[in-house]
């Protein structure tokens, strides 16, 4: 019997070499990242396995739909990890870079209010709602 022919656990892409877990764009977004712990290495495999858009061979950011570039840092639409969503045992899920530094460490939920008010105020120019700055994790 020879080797079975094995994917990548996250896009079914040829893997980089016989032994490796992932194909070389997978196993370059999980090099670049430290996971500690099992728990949350099965996360980041299955965000990026949520965010694989077979059809167009592309990781697309959780919030905004857009195709993440995965090899260029310097890109806004660069791949990354939103890790807020481990602090209550949440889904963890990718995102550009840019949307991950306008969220900051906002839950989901203050993230989507925040955002929604200001496009509010930006097309109608209704008024933004205090209350909604009354944030559970942002701390500085
Ligand atoms: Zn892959």
């Amino acid at each position: 019997m020879g080797p079975s022919v094995s994917k990548c656990i996250i896009c079914d892409d040829v893997l980089r070499n016989s032994l490796a877990t992932y194909c070389r764009r997978c196993g370059n977004i999980m090099a670049r990242v430290e996971t500690r712990e099992k728990a949350e290495l099965a996360a980041r495999v299955n965000a990026l396995r949520k965010a694989w858009d077979k059809e167009d061979k592309c990781f697309r950011c959780y919030y905004s739909g857009i195709r993440l570039n995965d090899d260029n840092v310097r890109d806004p639409r660069y791949i990354t990890f939103d890790l807020t969503a481990l602090r209550k045992g949440a889904v963890l899920v990718v995102t550009a870079a840019l949307i991950h530094e306008m969220k900051a460490d906002l839950s989901e939920d203050e993230f989507k209010a925040i955002i929604t008010q200001l496009a509010q105020h930006f097309t109608a120019n209704s008024p933004v709602d205090q209350a909604i700055f009354q944030l559970e994790h942002y701390k500085r």
